[in-house]
């Protein structure tokens, strides 16, 4: 029979579990030995967190915008290690956008909606808003615009589900929806880096050094049309086929998705902001 001693030290001190190697099996705790446990230990565990975050995180974003689509199908091969998750790339996305202000992302001025195709109804609602709460149309405005900076970002969130369905309809129901979701993260994180973040910076710094205006129709429709060609990139990765149409459904998802915005997305941050005053 064996020493208790013996024993303790062949099982995982987490679970319990019989140990066979540097790590876990059962719950994936690593062997810490006495070296961990020491300022050494504590240092590498340091720069390994860096090195190894920055590493994941480089990788991830290098892929999603040099091989759109490659991050969703090694997903649901299984490749998963090498990269960072995509849902917890968005949600620090998500995070980013919350604490840093300037970036505006969707967020609109509660006037700005009162000019969109839903405007009669918005403004309805704004004024019942406004009775019911006994104050004035610009008092109900300020503390819209105040709510809904957090709003705006939280809901951000909404996109994932909201697109998973576009992309249903593009690739055909073979796929499981897991990985049309998947796939709607990928597309979403690229979205809110590329024209909320980038396009903002770069548009910015353009009118600052020539001082040329960009017309807003113009650039709506750079915007899609550059929507278009990544649309098209990425469907053709993930399925493959002639490229003409993975041009065509690459903007139908351009279209679709900016219609998402437009139509649902927006009336539903608008009436989520107004639920919340
Ligand atoms: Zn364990």
């Amino acid at each position: 029979m064996r020493g208790s001693k013996a024993e303790a030290s062949t099982r995982c001190k987490n679970c319990s579990a019989v140990l066979h190697g540097r790590f876990c099996s059962a719950c994936g705790q690593k062997v810490y030995t006495d070296k961990d446990d020491s300022v050494y230990g504590m240092a590498k565990e340091a720069l390994h967190f860096i090195t190894h975050f920055e590493g994941k995180f480089l990788t991830t974003l290098k892929t999603i915008f040099g091989n759109p689509g490659q991050l969703s199908l090694d997903h649901a091969n299984g490749i998963r290690q090498r990269y960072y998750k995509p849902i917890s790339l968005y949600l620090m996305l998500v995070v980013l956008y919350l604490v840093f202000p300037m970036f505006q992302g969707l967020n609109m001025h509660m006037t700005t909606y009162e000019r969109t195709f839903l405007g009669g109804t918005f403004t309805a609602i704004i004024e019942g808003k406004a009775s019911i709460r006994g104050v004035s149309v610009d008092e109900i405005g300020e503390r819209f615009d105040e709510k809904s900076r957090t709003t705006s970002k939280v809901l951000l969130l909404m996109l994932i589900p909201l697109t998973a369905p576009i992309l249903r309809v593009l690739l055909g129901r073979g796929r499981k929806w897991y990985h049309d979701l998947v796939l709607a993260t990928e597309v979403n994180a690229f979205y809110l880096l590329v024209f909320y973040l980038i396009a903002p910076l770069v548009v910015g710094l353009v009118i600052t050094i020539t001082g040329v205006q960009f017309q807003d129709e113009a650039m709506a429709i750079a915007f899609v049309g550059f929507f278009a060609a990544y649309g098209a990139v990425l469907l053709h990765r993930i399925q493959r086929g002639p490229w003409w149409r993975s041009a065509m459904k690459g903007t139908a998802l351009a279209v679709m998705h900016t219609a998402m915005l437009m139509f649902v997305y927006k009336p539903l941050l608008f009436l989520a902001t107004m639920a919340l005053l």
